[in-house]
């Protein structure tokens, strides 16, 4: 843990686990309530300073960051993959995935641009002011360890604000090794510590309910995100929320049936299907399905699973137990329900395998509504293809779930791909396009998917207040 400039190491420890092997990897603090409210002291004792800082100067901070970052890339990575398992290249774009975030606002610093409006009043002046919202509490899950810090670290600071981090407890080290960078480019004592910790509702709980914090800023489930967001109403503290997703991906009768399966297999086992843009609904218009399931059955069946330190691997382990007995429960419901089989299906064992949470990438295809996976979200290997007949009933089926994240679309037709476009609610949308993600373009979720982006000009907007000034002369 490192809290006002100072590392401890002087309390009880957790023990980090690969999820690829079951080794151990490392011991980190156990924090507790007491020391996140010792870590928000500090970081709202560095406010003042930090805040009165010039943007040029945070944003030097951002750039030194990002260099260390991408010089440490391929220690980062390793780290990552041993820490969390996804494959050492997959591990590789993160880290520059988020050092895009370190650069994009060490840039967007400079442009924190108010505003002067005119008034009716020939005597008034209006002025709009933005200012940092102070204290910031970020909780950050364990699929993309390092991205989603950066992601919610480089706006805060380039803002102005302080910030105390609570990384998911699966993958600690992996925060440890970013606060570390950011301690070498320079920044000041308080204005970033970090509280590891076993159990995280204790310190999730002071980051709601001690009034030095001004705004939370949360990724993770929906399930702990509505909880939180209930603990912080009563202050009317600010927050925002990147949730779960159960993305629609909608492949129309004029769209290459290979080209489109290609992008599936692409996308859906990325990070092992454990992202909250993943894939969870793959409608296919009836008379493609069978184009499309050849090829898609092909590739899913050439994925294999493995310690993702080893090149030939591209399915790593899930992150722990639960997770897998999840996926399984989600098939076996799927298949007994009459979904057909095409690829995997079972848990990966043998060949050093057993330690590990590993599940075979999984092809269903004929899947239906009265299926488990129909209607939650997945979070694994695991490809399920539904048909559909026309275009008014696939918006339907698309739009029929509670979350509203990501939604991918692949058609040859303009109109219909921009008509389709306008009729999902979902907050991020690739049409012919698998990876619509950037540090310079907003990512967030409608509906029970979240409250507020991520990056772009938006996301540093999460950390500002608005200050008007009228002014008579
Ligand atoms: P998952 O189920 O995928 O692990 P979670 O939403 O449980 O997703 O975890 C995301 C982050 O939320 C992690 O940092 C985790 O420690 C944290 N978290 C989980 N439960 C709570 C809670 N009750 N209070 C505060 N933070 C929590």
């Amino acid at each position: 843990m490192y809290i006002d400039g100072h590392w401890i190491s002087d309390r009880d420890t957790f023990t980090v686990f690969n999820p690829a092997t079951g080794e151990k990897i490392g011991e980190v603090i156990d924090g507790n309530a007491s020391d996140a409210r010792s870590a928000i002291d500090a970081a709202d004792r560095a406010s003042a300073t930090w805040s009165s800082t010039t943007a040029y100067e945070r944003s030097q901070i951002l750039y030194r960051t990002h260099q260390l970052m991408m010089k440490e890339q391929s220690a980062l990575a390793e780290l990552m993959t041993t820490e969390q398992g996804k494959p050492l290249k997959a591990a590789n774009n993160e880290v520059k995935y988020a050092g895009d975030f370190l650069l994009w606002y060490a840039e967007e610093a400079k442009r924190i641009y108010g505003e002067t409006i005119p008034s009716a009043r020939a005597d008034q002046r209006f002025l709009v002011h933005k200012q940092p919202v102070g204290v910031v509490a970020a909780i950050t899950p364990w699929n993309y360890p390092i991205s989603m810090i950066t992601r919610k670290l480089a706006p805060a600071l380039a803002a102005g604000c302080t910030v105390v981090l609570k990384p998911a407890e699966s993958t600690p080290l992996c925060a440890v090794a970013v606060i570390k960078l950011l301690e070498e480019a320079g920044l000041p004592s308080g204005v970033v510590n970090l509280i590891t910790g076993r159990d995280p509702q204790p310190i999730g709980d002071e980051f709601c309910t001690n009034p030095k914090v001004k705004k939370l800023t949360f990724t993770g489930s929906t399930a702990v995100g509505k909880a939180l967001a209930q603990k912080c109403a009563p202050q009317l503290k600010r927050v925002s929320m990147e949730l779960g997703g159960h993305a629609p991906f909608i492949v129309f009768d004029d769209a290459d049936p290979v080209h489109a399966a290609k992008g599936v297999s692409l996308v859906k086992f990325l990070n092992t299907g454990q992202a909250c843009i993943s894939p969870n609904r793959i409608f296919v218009q009836r008379s493609l399905l069978e184009p499309f399931l050849n090829t898609l059955s092909q590739r899913v069946s050439a994925l294999k699973a493995g310690n993702g330190l080893h090149p030939e691997n591209s399915i790593g382990p899930l992150i722990n137990e639960r997770a897998l007995e999840k996926v399984e429960k989600q098939v076996n419901d799927a298949i007994a329900k009459g979904a057909i089989l095409h690829a995997g299906g079972s848990r990966e064992t043998g060949d050093g395998l057993d330690a590990g949470f590993f599940y075979s990438a999984t092809l269903l295809s004929n899947v239906n509504p009265e299926m488990i996976i129909y209607r939650e979200e997945t979070f694994g290997p695991v490809a399920a293809v539904i048909p559909f007949d026309n275009e008014d009933e696939v918006i339907d089926m698309a739009n029929d779930t509670h979350y509203g994240l990501a939604a991918y679309i692949y058609t040859n037709n303009l109109s219909r791909g921009l008509r389709v476009f306008e009729q999902l609610n979902f907050g991020i949308i690739g049409v012919n396009d698998i990876n619509p993600t950037s540090a310079a373009a907003p990512f967030g979720g409608m509906n029970e998917s979240g409250l507020g982006r991520e990056g772009a000009r938006e996301g540093i907007n999460e950390y500002l207040e608005t200050k008007l000034g009228g002014f008579s002369i």
